[in-house]
């Protein structure tokens, strides 16, 4: 798995670093998200997942694949 943030389209509110706060933060200077790491391993794939889909900026991208990781 690979995530990737775009932050232009981050609003806040950081239901991200609720739900998977081993993978996303906020920043405290702009509030937006931070990514802490782009390569999470396997047991945190759910919950990033779930902060994917909770994203109400959709702001946050998963590539899975053969080459996962
Ligand atoms: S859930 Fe989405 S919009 Fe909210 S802080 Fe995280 S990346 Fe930004």
């Amino acid at each position: 798995m690979r995530v990737s943030v775009n932050r232009e389209l981050c609003i806040g509110h950081g239901e991200c670093a609720w739900i998977a706060p081993d993978v996303f933060g906020l920043s405290d200077d702009d509030g937006a998200v931070v990514l802490l790491r782009p390569h999470p391993s396997a047991d945190l794939h759910e919950a990033v997942l779930d902060a994917q889909h909770s994203c109400p900026g959709g702001a946050i991208e998963v590539a899975t694949g053969s080459t996962e990781e």
